[in-house]
């Protein structure tokens, strides 16, 4: 079971548009409202119809307070790059004041690390396997050098606290090994989203949600049968777990691993094409049933928003 997606908490909602669609190139797929939260935005970032394993998302909290990295937490998201793309990234990175660490090579990829306008760590993760997943076909940066998904996620983890189990036992996972002081496991098939990292940091402070921070990541689960199936095990085990919600885009059901960290696992489809056509993803705001009968007060409520690929005026 691959990552679906992986939610952060962001600042500013045009600061991090300006930085995840104009800097690093990804497509908005859908501009919606936070459901659990219908005056805060939901961004959801991914290729060119927001494929899982490509989706990066995030719940904007202008003004919101900063949160703490450390253990029981996603300290790291990766991104995947083609291996011939560092040259592109760092020139870019630079062109546009971005610091950033690296290339440093790890489990033999090179890895660039950076930090969003929030503070939130990333690693641009430069792949052979990269290469043979498709761009989005009309971005604005080349399409070779466009970021193709999610590489993985870094979890922190105070010590051994079971999430290593969970992984292999209830996820697919398989560990391939450690570089660096991270445990990697691998979900079985190739593709964007397929890695699982562990920093076992015993005794470092726990981190707190806030501004900068992940807010959990979600596996894969093919269809509704899996998840129901994926739902028992999870509750045989003996973690509380939410019943399966409706996301519009997914359906989801939401638990805590061992270590802490907010696990979801959210079904392939329905996908981001329900509700507008793939040509038009992220260029209107999109609200669920439940909530379009409060359009004009939401849309009154949440800050405006200049869009990467609005249409000139008086197009259609
Ligand atoms: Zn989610």
């Amino acid at each position: 079971m691959g990552i679906h997606h992986i939610t952060a908490i962001a600042g500013d909602p045009q600061r991090n548009l300006d930085f995840y669609a104009g800097i690093l190139g990804l497509r908005l797929v859908k501009l919606t409202v936070n459901f659990d939260d219908p005056g805060s935005y939901h961004l959801y970032y991914g290729d060119e119809i927001g494929r899982p394993g490509s989706l990066l998302t995030f719940f904007p909290w202008p003004g919101g307070m900063p949160g703490r990295q450390g253990t029981g937490q996603i300290g790291t998201i990766g991104l995947e790059i083609s291996a011939t793309s560092l040259g592109f990234w760092i020139e870019r990175l630079l062109s546009h004041g971005i610091k950033f660490e690296g290339p440093s090579r790890r489990f033999d990829e090179q890895v660039l690390g950076l930090s969003d306008p929030d503070g939130l760590l990333l690693e641009l993760v430069a792949t052979q396997g990269a290469a043979a997943i498709p761009p989005w076909s009309e971005g604005v940066l080349p399409q070779e050098h466009m970021i193709r998904g999610v590489h993985g996620a870094t979890i922190w983890e105070d010590g051994d606290a079971g999430t290593d189990e969970l992984l292999q036992q209830t996820l697919s996972f398989y560990p391939i090994g450690e570089d660096g002081g991270l445990l990697r496991f691998q979900s079985p098939g190739a593709g964007a989203g397929s890695t699982i990292s562990l920093r076992r940091a015993a005794g470092f402070w726990r981190g707190s949600g806030g501004v900068g921070t992940v807010h959990h990541v979600a596996f894969r689960a093919v269809d509704d049968q899996e998840q129901v199936a994926k739902h028992a095990e999870i509750e045989a085990r003996g973690l509380g777990i939410t019943p399966v919600i409706d996301r519009q885009y997914f359906h989801s059901v939401y638990f805590r691993e061992p270590g802490g960290v907010l696990f979801e696992i959210a079904t392939d489809g329905p996908g981001f094409t329900i509700d507008e056509a793939a040509a038009e993803l992220g260029t209107h705001l999109k609200l669920p049933p439940m909530y379009e009968a409060s359009r004009l007060e939401i849309e009154r409520v949440l800050p405006p928003l200049r869009l990467p690929h609005a249409p000139a005026p008086g197009a259609t």
